[in-house]
């Protein structure tokens, strides 16, 4: 037969070869489909752009948890004794090395996630490196507190906890890996990552790049696979100390079950149902300019606004302003520099947030704009070089908003993660009734306020139970605040020192005079 024309265990995705393999204890590990078996167990990884198969990625199970595990558990000393200076300069490494394959992470992240080309280039991927320097540099800042208590002093020290496991999702792969990755490894915590099974490749991509820069085997672990298969022997490990999860309500309930058994700490970054709340007194240009911003990522944003509250006499002008913004939006390729809308993740997932929009329009919501697929695309060519269907298949959803919703409603109630918007109106004057519709939801990760009025922004924003409220603008984010979600959008505050907190065992040292 004729030689394979890429080697083994490596895919080639928009040009730039990826291994499909796990990455243990500093090695390139596959897994086996069983012990006497000479093939490797995969699973197919396929694109959202045109359904087209990207890799066979290795398929991991207990096995491999277990030695991800026992590798971040072996390289856990020696990495914890590493002098904070020399972690900062390895991470500070690496991040020279997400800069110097920006256009590889790029083009390899749409390609498996669909989002825009030109943000995960220019956005994306920039923050990636970012968010390394920023936890590097932060490490070295750390308050270390000396008190004194009655002649006596207080010394208090951020010891690494030990391994970490890290779980993400699929919508923003490698940006909120590497949200955990930086704070956990800067902590001089071990960490194994489980990338989420639809978006399997950059983390594979950042696990060669770290390894260059020169981090120590066993410090970054990589498994791949389904959460029910490789996910819950991680998290039901015995020498795990850490476990943070960005991801869905349904999952947290699990992964803090079995973490019970052993008290591990979590931290839960969740799902959301967040509120653009749009006073009368608001530059309603601006107003719509936040809620078309909602669209991003075709809506597979967890602290995205999807629920506009107007106020009732500027209803009319403000959905004058979104409709003229909605008809000017793109929907397309990625790849392709014009797009603003993309595809969704998955098949199933389009599915799903056309069940939600179906069962709303069935229970006598409006669609004013949007409602269904875009299946103009479906027949169109792609931009070439992923092969495919032959067009750019189904997974693009119009951007659609919808009215005539009740407030216990399954569209108002319920996280969609797609580009549907939900608008309802609260009467003239009647803050108080913003603010309950506001809050009445299970979620409490963001909101979003315009409002002319200062006094109104601070009064209605002391009421919200959202961990980020932003006012007259939307998701701009430092990495030194605290970032999380209230009541069912997660627990715990990642960002600044919070993170610290997480990813250490905080020490206090009493010395007697
Ligand atoms: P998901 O919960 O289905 O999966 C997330 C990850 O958990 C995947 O890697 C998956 O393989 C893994 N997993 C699944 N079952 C598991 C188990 N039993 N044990 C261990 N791991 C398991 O979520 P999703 O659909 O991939 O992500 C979308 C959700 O993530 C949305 O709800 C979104 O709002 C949320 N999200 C939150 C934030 C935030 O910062 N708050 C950011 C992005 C996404």
């Amino acid at each position: 037969p004729a030689p394979p024309s890429h080697p083994p265990h490596t895919a080639t995705v928009a040009g730039v070869p990826v291994d499909t393999r796990h990455w243990i204890g500093g090695e390139r590990i596959a897994s086996a489909a069983s012990p006497a078996s000479a093939t490797a167990a995969t699973f197919t990884d396929h694109s959202p752009l045109d359904g087209a198969p990207l890799a066979e990625i290795a398929r991991g199970g207990a096995a491999e948890a277990r030695a991800a595990v026992a590798a971040a558990r072996a390289a856990f000393p020696a990495w914890a004794a590493t002098p904070p200076a020399e972690r900062a300069r390895l991470l500070h490494a690496v991040a020279d090395g997400v800069e110097a394959r920006i256009e590889d992470l790029a083009a390899v992240e749409t390609a498996d996630n669909g989002a825009l080309l030109r943000s995960h280039r220019r956005g994306v991927m920039p923050r990636v490196a970012h968010n390394l320097r920023y936890f590097a540099d932060r490490l070295l800042a750390l308050a270390h507190d000396d008190f004194e208590t009655r002649g006596h002093t207080n010394h208090v020290t951020w010891d690494p906890a030990g391994p970490a496991v890290l779980i993400t999702p699929w919508n923003a792969p490698l940006m909120l890996a590497s949200w955990k990755i930086a704070p956990a490894l800067a902590a001089g915590s071990t960490v194994v990552l489980k990338p989420a099974e639809w978006t399997p490749l950059t983390a594979s991509l950042f696990a060669d790049i770290a390894h260059e820069a020169g981090l120590p085997a066993g410090v970054l672990n990589v498994v791949q696979g389904y959460g029910a298969e490789v996910g819950e022997p991680l998290v039901a490990d015995p020498d795990v100390r850490r476990i943070s999860f960005t991801g869905s309500v349904p999952t947290a309930r699990r992964i803090a079950a079995t973490a019970g058994a052993h008290l591990v700490p979590c931290s839960f970054e969740l799902g959301g149902k967040s509120p653009l709340l749009v006073f009368a007194d608001a530059d309603l240009e601006l107003a719509a300019d936040l809620a078309v911003e909602q669209f991003d990522n075709a809506g597979q944003v967890c602290l995205a606004a999807t629920r506009i509250l107007v106020e009732e006499s500027a209803r009319e002008a403000f959905l004058g302003h979104f409709l003229d913004r909605v008809a000017k939006l793109t929907q397309g390729d990625p790849r392709d520099e014009a797009t603003d809308i993309g595809p969704n993740i998955h098949p199933r997932h389009v599915e799903r947030v056309d069940g939600f929009v179906r069962r709303a329009l069935d229970a006598g919501a409006t669609a004013i704009t949007g409602g269904g697929r875009n299946t103009g695309l479906a027949g169109l060519a792609g931009l070439g070089g992923l092969g495919g269907l032959g067009g750019l298949g189904g997974n693009y959803y119009l951007p659609t908003l919808l009215t005539d919703v009740a407030q216990d409603s399954e569209i108002v109630q319920e996280e969609v993660f797609g580009p549907v918007l939900t608008l309802q109106t609260f009467p003239d004057g009647d803050e108080d009734e913003a603010v309950r519709l506001a809050n009445d939801t299970r979620f409490g990760l963001a909101a979003t306020l315009a409002t002319g009025d200062r006094e109104r922004a601070d009064r209605v924003t002391a009421r919200l139970v959202a961990g980020t409220v932003w006012v007259n603008c939307f998701f701009v984010r430092d990495l030194s605040a605290p970032f999380g979600g209230s009541r069912a959008s997660g627990i715990g505050r990642e960002g600044g020192d919070w993170s610290f907190d997480f990813y250490c065992d905080l020490k206090n040292t009493v010395t007697a005079p």
